[in-house]
């Protein structure tokens, strides 16, 4: 995203007249440096969200460079990176807490069903207790005749 040369511009002949006049005693020249080799993180640290596009570079610097237009246009466009990060960080966020919903139903439905087949193997075995039972008390009661 870098910043474009506006048609009418010429090089910085860096006579400082944009640092003199700027009422936030910012140094335009250096920005626009920053922003050119897309080192935005330095041209943010240098001042350029103090930059009030109030136009007065624009007004004295000799190469015709529409500067306060090239701030402008470079926070619009660190704003929208801005967003676009935060985005893809809910949207990573929402994609771990669906996949960590979809493991905790996982693990539930499988506790589910060790319960369930160890209930069903206990009442085989209670099942077969009691036939057991059953089939002794007969047998002492109506013992084979021999
Ligand atoms: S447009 Fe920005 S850099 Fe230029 S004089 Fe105004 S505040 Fe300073
Ligand atoms: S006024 Fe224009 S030419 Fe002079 S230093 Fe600033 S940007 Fe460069």
């Amino acid at each position: 995203m870098a910043i474009a040369h506006a048609p009418q511009e010429q090089p910085c002949i860096r006579c400082g007249d944009c640092a003199a006049v700027c009422p936030e005693q910012l140094q335009p020249q250096r920005l626009l440096l920053h922003l050119r080799d897309e080192r935005w993180a330095q041209a943010e640290h240098e001042g350029l969200q103090d930059c009030t596009a109030c136009g007065r570079c624009d007004a004295v610097c000799p190469s015709i460079i529409p500067l306060s237009q090239h701030f402008r246009q470079a926070k619009a466009q660190i704003a929208e990176t801005a967003t676009r990060r935060t985005r893809a960080l809910a949207a990573r966020e929402r994609y771990r807490s669906r996949q960590a919903r979809l493991s905790r139903n996982e693990e539930a439905r499988e506790e589910r069903i060790v319960t369930q087949t160890a209930n069903a193997a206990s009442a085989d075995a209670v099942a077969a207790a009691i036939a057991r039972a059953q089939a002794k008390r007969a047998a002492r009661t109506h013992p084979p005749k021999a």
